[in-house]
């Protein structure tokens, strides 16, 4: 019996031993397709080769060294990598170890920006259902995932709750895509009324969503009205990219295709492809230089942010998705893997839904097409899909989610950017 505490402690999971490319090995000697890159992590697959170069380079010159005391060369090259590549003016980056780390300092960010600029009266974030921006007690209140709030409810901060973008249940019956994008701007604008906009820290939403829903793009000028809205109030507008940026969805940063720039992003994932445990918060210069020239820092700080070992990895990473010129890979292979879900999948009668962008694809499963009735939950077919996929060999990351108010279930494909056509087929 493991002494881990895994995630589920009824069973202990299968042990890696290896891996290469797209695939990972068990101890039995059986090779999986990771065809979800784990949780969307795995970008380039696995040990590339530059990327273990670099990795033992790094660990020869320096592992560690604490923050409050020295910066490292891994780190410096790489926040000026992110900020020459980062929606115009977020050329500031703070390190941390993952996602919800991420979403954490952006919360804190946010809010002390406002208390430094003499507006202490925002207090509160406004964010929208069926999104997950994290595990931790300030990732999981601004999160909009009923299951993994549940319990933790009466520990959460108060967040404004507005609907998500998501066309294939949320566009009614006669709506235009354009009355029905106006709809949710509208509920937005309205939901600042309510707090009082002037009492409204930030708006939090993931560009296409990731966990929760299943890569949900957003409809065409959804994120340009929240722009504007964000702007009208003085809000701030912070991107969860943790699991659709670094190049999931074809462009470096999804909110590229949206045409807009947020106050603050929050990356991970694909940020290490899984090399090392990393994530960042990309910020809007003026942010930072408010802060600098009020009380000069920011008052937050891990012990391993900005890890050289970290940040080595993870410039090799991005060095490689350069150099391989591999956004357009992602979207001409993106589009490959839609055409190929859709002619096998598409008439499935237990398909509903297939969307996605890039590399980041999801497949809505319904009990009947026509009225989009869910399964039951006590099927748990997310779990019986993903054990009999695994069993065949394929590593694909199904959820059970809610769908108004009811259980739904999808299964979400994020290939590694490397993938084949062949391995697609
Ligand atoms: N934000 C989004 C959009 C995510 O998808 C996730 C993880 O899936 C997180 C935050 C949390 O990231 P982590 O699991 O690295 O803490």
């Amino acid at each position: 019996m493991s002494h881990i505490i895994h995630r589920s402690l009824q069973s202990t999971p299968l042990t890696a031993v290896g891996a290469r490319g797209i695939h990972i090995m068990d101890a039995q000697g059986k090779a999986y397709i990771d065809a979800s890159g784990g949780a969307a992590v795995s970008c380039l697959g696995h040990a590339h080769p530059d990327v273990l170069a670099a990795m033992h380079a790094q660990t020869d010159k320096l592992a560690y060294a604490h923050t409050s005391f020295f910066t490292s060369e891994a780190s410096e090259e790489l926040a000026s990598h992110l900020a020459a590549h980062a929606p115009r003016g977020m050329d500031k980056v703070y390190f941390t170890s993952g996602g919800s780390e991420s979403v954490e300092a952006a919360l804190k960010l946010a809010r002390q920006y406002f208390v430094e600029i003499g507006q202490p009266e925002r207090t509160l974030f406004v964010a929208r259902g069926q999104s997950y921006h994290g595990n931790t007690l300030g990732a999981l209140a601004v999160g909009g995932n009923e299951w993994r709030r549940r319990q933790f409810a009466p520990l959460l901060m108060d967040v404004g709750r507005v609907s998500p973008c998501y066309e294939y249940r949320g566009r009614q019956d006669g709506e235009s895509q354009d009355a029905y994008t106006q709809r949710l701007l509208q509920e937005l604008d309205a939901k600042f009324q309510e707090i009082g906009p002037q009492r409204v820290i930030a708006f939090v939403a993931e560009p296409v969503v990731g966990a929760t829903l299943g890569a949900v793009p957003p409809t065409p000028g959804y994120f340009k009205g929240v722009r504007e809205l964000c702007d009208r109030y003085g809000i701030l507008f912070i991107a969860d990219e943790v699991m659709c940026g670094m190049g999931r969805t074809g462009t470096l940063h999804a909110v590229e295709q949206e045409g807009v720039v947020p106050d603050l992003m929050t990356i991970a994932k694909g940020l290490g492809g899984g090399y090392q445990p990393i994530g960042a918060v990309l910020v809007r210069a003026e942010i930072i230089e408010a802060i600098r020239q009020g009380s000069g820092l920011f008052q937050h700080g891990h012990t391993y942010i900005g890890h050289p070992m970290a940040t080595a990895a993870a410039l090799a990473v991005q060095k490689v998705i350069q150099r391989d010129q591999l956004m357009p890979q992602v979207r001409s292979r993106g589009a490959y893997l839609m055409r190929a879900l859709q002619a096998k999948f598409g008439q499935h009668p237990h398909v509903g839904d297939i969307r996605g962008r890039g590399l980041f694809c999801g497949i809505e499963l319904v009990r009947d097409r026509a009225s989009k009735a869910t399964f039951d939950p006590e099927l748990k077919l997310h779990a019986r899909i993903k054990a009999q996929a695994l069993a065949n060999g394929l590593l694909v990351y199904p959820m059970g989610g809610t769908v108004d108010g009811r259980h739904g279930d999808h299964v979400l494909l994020a290939p590694p950017f490397i993938v084949s056509e062949a391995d697609v087929d």
